[in-house]
């Protein structure tokens, strides 16, 4: 501990002495600093470069335009990041969010990058200093919004600098048809126009077809070089479950196998954030909601701690997410189904970007195609973008009720084609699957016969042949039908009108909210057409799984001295952080901690070597950490 307060007070002066000499630092690295690897290394400490980075930056840096589509995670941030710092001039990256911007400028200062960002939050004096900087040539990254990009004020100032590149983050936000358009997007063409000479490098890990051409043709984007990487996440776990009380699978899931991690919760509704989060809170856990409707001091808060502190959960609506980039999210629940499989994925995405083992964790249920159906149908939108949106949640109800790898299915939607994973539910508890052709047609007949006006709760009552106040009421305990589905039960039934709804032979009515109606599809069915297998639901998994952090420090290390020298590593960052007022990832991540702990350091040079750390690492942090090293081998 000792060590650990040496180490800190020397960091606080060196941080003010490092502000201090910043810029002249950052002058004499940049004329060593002379390719694309010299960067990834030297800034960065990284050895090489993921899938297509290499050669778009290489493009962009010769002055291509480009159009660049990752999954989140995927390492976008460097395409534009090293071609910034290695063209002339200044790289403008439109950025739709602040908290978006806020991080990458801190993660870019702690690497000793010059980087700013022009928004709302500064003052009239620090704006003009961002600009005075810009100006004067020492900045080698701005990041703005796009709204204040587009102003003239702004186009006059950007005549006056060279500009290296114009990188469009979240590029998916031009998208009309998208969930997250932001009308200022559409402006962005005037970029094109303006500076016709200035690379343009448009960025998103949204994937389907659609939105990809809007993309480039909103954005004028028709001669870029385009990279598809691969969509695969293979460190993400993928779980669908079915409803059965959500909340308490939730927490059984959380303390089972995340008791110590930082993860995200996904609800529907604002209320429910609210209540899930206070539900959590009661039983222990650090749970914050976030939604829209939320005081923005309390959604900054909430967004702040879950960045900084470790363990935080937070329980959110899809208004949180888009630029949160930490790293060291070990899970993503979803408590209701989102609305497609783009959204899922990009939601899911958010966990594990470090690369370690992360849980994509979903319940869902009949309620949840019920409601959706419902906001679809009760949306403003035209008749075309309302059976585009039921196509997509289809889709998506394909992917919960799949009898076969969750993963191939994802990538398959994505264009990737793959072989089972074996780190998804149906891979490691493969799903059984049953004829039930039989059990369908007397699902679809009873819905025909009853008039296609109730939900699945009283058709499983007249199929069990139930005495209901309801049953009775509508004389069902009158129909042929009744009582004629003894041989499976209650549940088995529910799983049966489930899927026939998944699979488009049963549809939602909204006109009657929860009610079941027979498509074209079904009737087909009917005139026996068809055989139909379904799944068989599996029973609930038991085992006991270790938590990420568990793993990371037994598991992931050969033995116990490196479980202990990490554990003593992740204290120091998390002193460091709190003394610093950066959040903890800023500093290293999990991956370059636990790979300290099993090399064992023992000079800079060696510790140059590790995988995340670069030089301004070395320089701030170096010494302290191979202290602590060295003590927790003594
Ligand atoms: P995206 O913007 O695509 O979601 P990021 O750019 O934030 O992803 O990168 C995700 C993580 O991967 C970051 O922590 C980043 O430092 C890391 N990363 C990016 N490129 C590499 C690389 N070549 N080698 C190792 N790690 C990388
Ligand atoms: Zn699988």
């Amino acid at each position: 501990m000792r060590a650990l307060q040496d180490g800190l007070s020397h960091l606080r002066t060196s941080r003010i002495k490092a502000r201090k000499s910043t810029l002249i630092n950052c002058a004499s690295a940049k004329s060593k600093l002379t390719t694309p690897k010299k960067v990834l290394r030297t800034v960065f400490g990284y050895d090489r470069f993921r899938g297509h980075q290499e050669e778009t930056i290489n493009h962009v840096i010769q002055g291509g335009d480009a159009f660049v589509l990752m999954p989140t995670g995927g390492g976008k941030s460097l395409c534009f990041q090293i071609p910034a710092m290695l063209r002339h001039g200044v790289g403008i990256v439109v950025s739709p969010l602040i908290a978006l911007m806020q991080d990458q400028v801190m993660a870019l200062t702690e690497l000793g990058v010059r980087a700013a960002f022009l928004n709302s939050t500064l003052s009239a004096e620090e704006s003009w200093d961002v600009k005075r900087q810009m100006l004067a040539g020492d900045l080698d990254l701005l990041y703005i919004a796009p709204e204040r990009l587009v102003m003239h004020s702004t186009m006059e100032l950007l005549s006056d600098v060279d500009i290296a590149l114009f990188a469009i983050d979240e590029a998916h936000c031009v998208s009309q048809w998208g969930h997250d358009f932001r009308e200022e997007y559409l402006q962005l063409s005037i970029l094109h126009e303006r500076f016709p000479n200035v690379p343009r490098i448009a960025l998103t890990a949204t994937a389907d077809a659609q939105t990809r051409s809007e993309i480039v043709e909103r954005l004028n984007l028709g001669g870029a070089r385009i990279t598809i990487a691969g969509f695969d996440r293979p460190n993400i776990r993928y779980r669908i479950a079915l409803k059965d009380n959500p909340k308490r699978q939730l927490l059984k899931f959380i303390s089972d196998e995340h008791p110590k991690d930082s993860g995200i919760v996904y609800c529907l509704s604002r209320k429910k954030t609210e209540e899930v989060a206070s539900w959590l809170s009661d039983r222990g856990w650090t749970a914050l909601p976030y939604h829209a409707g939320l005081d923005s001091d309390i959604r900054r808060t909430n967004q702040e701690r879950f960045l900084r502190e470790d363990g935080i959960i937070i329980v959110a609506t899809i208004a949180f997410g888009m630029g949160i980039d930490k790293p060291d999210v070990r899970f993503v629940a979803h408590l209701d189904l989102p609305k497609s499989i783009e959204a899922y994925y990009q939601e899911t995405g958010r966990a594990g970007r470090d690369g370690l083992p992360a849980d994509a964790w979903m319940t869902y249920g009949m309620i949840d195609v019920a409601i959706h159906s419902q906001l679809i149908d009760s949306s403003d939108a035209d008749e075309d973008h309302k059976r585009l949106e039921h196509r997509r949640l289809s889709t998506l109800l394909g992917l919960c009720e799949t009898a076969s790898c969750r993963r191939q299915v994802l990538l398959k939607y994505f264009g990737d084609e793959s072989g089972p994973c074996n780190n998804c539910d149906t891979c490691l508890n493969p799903v059984a699957t049953w004829d039930g052709t039989l059990a369908a047609r007397k699902a679809i007949y009873l819905v025909n016969a009853t008039g296609q006006r109730f939900g699945t709760v009283h058709l499983i009552d007249v199929m069990l042949g139930k005495d209901t106040e309801r049953v009775k009421s509508f004389e069902h305990d009158t129909l042929s039908a009744f009582g004629r589905g003894q041989e499976l039960t209650e549940r088995e039934w529910a799983s049966v009108f489930r899927q026939l709804v998944a699979r488009g032979y049963l549809a939602v009515d909204m006109e009657h909210f929860g009610s079941i109606k027979v498509t074209a599809t079904g009737y087909q069915v009917l005139q026996g057409n068809g055989d139909i297998h379904l799944r068989k639901d599996p029973a609930p998994v038991r085992k006991h799984k270790k938590s990420a952090a568990e793993i990371l420090a037994s598991a992931g290390s050969s033995d116990s001295t490196s479980a202990r020298i990490f554990s003593t590593l992740r204290a120091l960052r998390t002193e460091i952080a709190k003394t610093t007022g950066v959040p903890p990832y800023v500093i290293f991540h999990d991956a370059t901690l636990l790979a300290m702990a099993e090399d064992r350091p023992s000079t800079l040079d060696e510790m140059g070597l590790i995988s995340g750390v670069g030089e301004r690492k070395i320089e701030k942090y170096g010494d302290v950490f191979l202290k602590a090293i060295a003590e927790s081998l003594t």
